[in-house]
């Protein structure tokens, strides 16, 4: 999609020199067929060319690309943004590439807690599921916790006996093992081994283990011919976390958000710094009360609020006309969108 990848090198122009006009990130709607649309990523950090072999890259961009044209499958036979946002991030959690589901990092006990949510812009019905251990797609889970139970979240044994009664199997925690991801947890360990010899500070060695190993999570938002948005969210946290850490990612209004009126955002970065500035509400607010583009108001809450105070990461914001901005503060965020039926647009880097 050339002409996403032209706005975001416009978008970037623009915070370079100061000022630019966005309007060509406007959708002209057409009178006969209405808009569809979905983005999609697969986390944002360190991630830097020199770190990929031509192999590995091509493998990452064919998964994103096999995510998002999954969901606009769903879109295009006229099913619903949820769904869509749903299958999109099912083929990323069933990967050992990325940070939810098959791939989900490790905690410091050596297990995996997976958190994620999801959101309807119809009605802002909204469920979630956090810390979960046996729940293979917990996506899915959160989708029944919206349309299955008067909750929004549950979290643990509770999310766990609730997917029992919904009739869904719960699965070993191994069969989230994977190979990369614990010598990553191992480094991990060493890295704050060695932080802590130098200050025997706990949280400050935390820190500075935080800027290398927290990125992964996964996500998409979509708009259906209804004209319908949603957003999704899935992630198995952050390496090394405490169990029962729980970051942004299950957390409506920080990972997720959807609402008609302004846009659908999902998140990922750092999750406690996306908690404390309500990253996805931020984005959706600047939108419906400063009547400003998806492209401007992810720009200022990535860019110019969460930056600045030490927050790293990025999202992908739709709304209700389709337009679609995919702003990260990192050296890359893996992220793919299709619109209308254009050739998806897949990137990885950050000049993509
Ligand atoms: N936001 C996720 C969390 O903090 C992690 C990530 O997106 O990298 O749990």
């Amino acid at each position: 999609m050339r002409s996403i990848g032209f706005r975001f090198t416009r978008l970037f122009a623009c915070s370079l020199i100061g000022f630019c006009s966005l309007a060509s990130a406007a959708v002209s709607p057409s009178p006969d067929k209405p808009t569809i649309a979905i983005a999609i990523h697969g986390g944002a950090g360190t991630i830097e060319k020199a770190k990929f072999t031509l192999e590995k890259e091509q493998a990452y961009r064919a998964k994103l690309q096999e995510a998002v044209e999954t969901g606009y499958a769903v879109l295009n036979k006229g099913g619903s943004s949820l769904d869509a946002v749903v299958a999109a991030i099912n083929v990323l959690e069933n990967s050992p590439f990325f940070n939810a589901g098959k791939g989900a990092v490790y905690t410091h006990e050596e297990t995996h807690e997976l958190d994620a949510s999801i959101m309807d812009g119809r009605n802002r019905q909204a469920g979630a599921v956090a810390g979960v251990k046996r729940i293979e797609n917990p996506i899915n889970l959160a989708r029944l916790v919206m349309e299955r139970s008067p909750h929004v979240m549950l979290a643990g044994e509770g999310a766990e006996q609730f997917a029992r009664e919904q009739q869904v199997p719960l699965v070993e925690n191994s069969l989230f093992d994977t190979e990369h991801r614990y010598e990553a947890l191992k480094k991990a360990k060493q890295k704050m081994r060695d932080a802590m010899e130098k200050t025997p500070d706990y949280q400050a060695a935390l820190g500075q283990l935080e800027a290398k190993f927290k990125m992964g999570t996964v996500g998409a938002v979509a708009l259906d011919k209804e004209g319908n948005i949603a957003a999704g969210t899935s992630t198995g946290g952050m390496t090394n976390k405490r169990f029962g850490r729980v970051g942004d990612s299950p957390i409506i209004g920080a990972g997720t958000f959807a609402d008609n009126g302004s846009c659908a955002v999902s998140a990922t970065g750092h999750g406690e710094y996306f908690i404390r500035y309500a990253v996805a509400s931020d984005i959706c607010a600047r939108v419906q009360y400063q009547g400003k583009s998806v492209a401007e108001a992810g720009d200022e809450v990535i860019n110019q609020v969460l930056k600045p105070a030490g927050g790293t990461g990025g999202v992908v914001i739709l709304d209700a006309q389709g337009n679609i901005s995919m702003p990260f503060n990192t050296a890359g965020m893996y992220r793919a969108s299709k619109r209308n039926g254009e050739p998806s647009y897949v990137a990885i880097f950050k000049e993509e």
